[in-house]
């Protein structure tokens, strides 16, 4: 049992402020707001009312993994280089998974580290393997670990160890194989995830709150802690349409439990968050931080590669027609998903690169590339196409001196994309990359990255094209019983690329108004006087080929299964 060193509030040993970054994955105003004046979240209220909070511009794409990445690093995509989950593989047909490894530019937690300063950090996406700090980092729920135990998720095991087996582990987020909300199970399955989840998020919300009580005793004076909820994001994603009774795929049939759990998880985040706050400190800066917004779904899911094929950009094997991907989607899923964890574990151990080998088949095979200038992954997460450039891509087919037309004339194609029957447009914005992003690693995203439009504030989902129908054509309007998302069906929350930003407390006023997410490690550090500099060129720092100090090894087959597992039993992957 250990004692407590030191009262987490006592004076710092490096003559640094102390800070408190409580981070809400996917946490928006619209909720919070009417929450927070009806005095159900009274400690953000009080926060808000002692300094400023503001809307926060999220990255583009508004998405977990480029936006924490920033947050971390002080840069945008094209400079730390994390898009997504995924990457694909420079000139192959394939993708891999992102990992911490990936990240270039030195986070936050690195520099407060190297200033002396004592750091927490619990739970934040896209730091697996975690890197060295002066203090705790634990990875987020990508992590590949199979239990919340496993010390692997940590930069200190031992200490890892010796605080979970105290109060238990820091949750993994894993919603057992039952639990998924997915085509595969009956509709009674489904409906009894929903029921079900929101007492697993609430669990997951209070005991994330001992356990960062309990690391603050561990670690003693602490001059940063940053600490990650995910529950805000993922209640958004299944809950939005009980939550909101506008949504068009909202169920009046929902129970009480249901309909509150949007509210209940956040009312349960801003006691969290006032313990947490308790303990660490009253007097320190503290700050309120979200990736990105949330938001409704429409009723309409999108086939961006359908569109492309209508558009003659993409052509399809004959033979393969809707065969190859539902046969590699089979193999895929019956081992994630239909073997027990341990089995699937097994196979992976088997078929080296499984994961990856199989997410890249669903994405690319099919393609007759000989006919095919445009294509894209269809991801969500990261809606975008390429160009399938000779040169570049393996089986590439447009000649560089055709580059700039195609991508042009792409570019217009997609704005003029309607939905049918006379709709609005399908496309808000469709840009080149170089328009959207700067730094060195421009080239790890899409030609032509697009951000899809709002429906009377709703936003449709991109999911991959079924090609065995083609009469769903290349935008599909769900029928009732599809309404609360499952696979090929999006998720009945989405994201919206504005966030949350409230700054509070000591030093905490020159951080008050960030212009987006990137701008928001500088002000935390500005306000903890750790120097960050701004004159370089490359101002985030060692911008280059390597990732954060200390993390090196790519994932193995048997890591990369559990991540894609663990994406797709939350809706990330289709
Ligand atoms: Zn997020």
């Amino acid at each position: 049992m250990s004692s407590r060193p030191g009262s987490p509030g006592a004076a710092p040993r490096s003559g640094l402020r102390r800070a408190l970054v409580l981070a809400l994955d996917g946490a928006t105003w619209d909720v919070a707001e009417p929450l927070m004046a009806a005095g159900r979240m009274p400690n953000l209220a009080a926060l808000a009312a002692a300094g400023r909070r503001k809307p926060l511009p999220s990255t583009v794409p508004p998405m977990t993994f480029p936006a924490w990445s920033s947050f971390m690093t002080g840069v945008g995509p094209g400079r730390h280089g994390v898009f997504d989950f995924t990457q694909k593989e420079p000139g192959a047909y394939r993708v891999r998974f992102v990992h911490a490894g990936d990240r270039s530019g030195e986070s936050l937690f690195a520099r407060v580290s190297a200033a002396g300063g004592r750091v927490l950090v619990l739970g934040m996406p896209a730091c697996h393997p975690p890197e060295p700090v002066n203090g705790l980092l634990v990875s987020g729920f990508d992590a590949p670990v199979s239990t919340g135990s496993d010390p692997s998720r940590a930069s200190d095991p031992a200490l890892y160890r010796d605080i979970a087996a105290r109060v238990g582990p820091w949750m993994t987020p894993d919603l057992a194989a039952s639990d998924e909300p997915d085509t595969g199970a009956a509709s009674a399955e489904r409906a009894a995830f929903h029921e079900r989840a929101r007492a697993t998020l609430l669990a997951r919300i209070a005991r994330k709150r001992d356990f960062t009580l309990a690391a603050l005793d561990a670690l003693g004076a602490v001059e940063l802690a940053v600490v990650v909820f995910a529950e805000s994001d993922t209640v958004a994603h299944h809950y939005w349409r009980d939550h909101d009774p506008h949504s068009p795929r909202h169920d009046p049939g929902a129970g009480d439990a249901r309909k509150s759990a949007v509210v209940d998880v956040y009312t349960a985040l801003d006691a969290a968050c006032g313990e947490i706050r308790a303990r660490f400190g009253a007097d320190a800066a503290c700050f309120v931080v979200s990736d990105h917004g949330a938001g409704g779904a429409s009723r309409r899911v999108v086939h961006l590669n359908r569109f492309l094929a209508d558009a003659g950009l993409l052509a399809r094997r004959r033979a393969a027609a809707g065969r190859i991907d539902g046969l590699a989607r089979a193999a895929r899923d019956g081992v994630v998903r239909a073997l027990p964890p341990r089995l699937a574990q097994w196979a992976f151990r088997r078929a080296r690169g499984a994961a990856a080998r199989w997410e890249s088949t669903v994405r690319f095979a099919g393609h007759d590339w000989a006919r095919t200038a445009a294509f894209s992954e269809e991801t969500n997460t990261q809606p975008g196409v390429w160009i399938n450039l000779r040169g570049r891509e393996a089986e590439g087919s447009v000649a560089p001196a055709d580059y700039e037309r195609v991508r042009t004339e792409l570019v217009d194609a997609l704005l003029a994309w309607r939905l049918p029957g006379g709709g609005g447009p399908v496309v808000a914005r469709a840009r080149p990359r170089e328009e959207v992003y700067e730094g060195p690693f421009v080239e790890r995203a899409p030609d032509v990255v697009v951000e899809l439009a709002l429906e009377d504030g709703y936003a449709h989902s991109l999911v991959p094209t079924p090609w065995n129908r083609p009469a769903n054509g290349s935008v599909h309007t769900l029928a009732d019983a599809e309404l609360a998302g499952a696979r090929g069906q999006g998720m009945n929350g989405t994201h919206r690329p504005e966030g949350i930003w409230l700054a509070s407390g000591d030093g905490s006023a020159s951080a008050a108004n960030l212009a987006s997410i990137v701008d928001a490690a500088p002000a935390i550090a500005r306000a903890m006087g750790v120097p960050w500099r701004l004159d370089a060129p490359d101002a985030g720092g060692d911008v280059g080929d390597r990732g954060p100090r200390g993390v090196a090894a790519p994932y193995t087959a048997e890591e990369e299964a559990q991540v894609a597992a663990r994406l797709r039993a939350l809706g990330y992957i289709e």
